[in-house]
């Protein structure tokens, strides 16, 4: 069977950065189950996963624009200490839920004043090339159930 919209693929991958670093894999653990066609991957990878099979494997280079999107500076702000009213330490690396101009958003704090701290929206992986190593283990038909609630169930159809 091959990889189509509404079909169930899981694959073993490893993510790396241009640079060579491992930023993220399957390996020792289960694969990833996701249903084709629904946006779960990034788009540039999902392209090329179109009609493998089983027992295949990819090696794709994905440009920013078909990853996780370019930088948007305007998701990078400046705001005042007094919004984090409560928190009592605000450091560089921390995650918070921010309410944006494009609804909650998770921002990280990228910098820390006196008076101000900013925080960054962007994906983490934005503006990134990413480098996806990819074994397609299994591809099967996605069950009522799986395109009811719009995601694979893994190996089983089960929950
Ligand atoms: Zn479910």
């Amino acid at each position: 069977m091959q990889i189509a919209d509404n079909k169930v693929a899981l694959i073993h991958y490893t993510l790396t950065s241009v640079e060579g670093e491992v930023i993220d894999s399957s390996e020792g653990g289960e694969p990833l189950a996701y249903i084709h066609g629904m946006g779960h991957i990034v788009p540039g990878l999902e392209e090329e996963l179109t009609g493998k099979q089983a027992g295949d494997k990819v090696n794709v280079e994905v440009s920013p624009e078909l990853g996780y999107g370019e930088i948007n500076e305007e998701l990078i702000q400046e705001v005042d200490r007094s919004a984090f009213d409560g928190v009592d330490t605000i450091e560089v690396g921390m995650r918070f839920m921010a309410q944006t101009a494009w609804g909650q958003q998770p921002v990280v704090v990228t910098a820390v004043s006196e008076e101000t701290v900013t925080v960054d929206g962007n994906h983490p992986l934005a503006n990134q090339t990413l480098k996806f190593d990819v074994e397609v283990v299994e591809v099967r038909d996605a069950t009522e159930e799986e395109l009811d609630h719009g995601h694979a169930h893994g190996l089983g159809p089960q929950h």
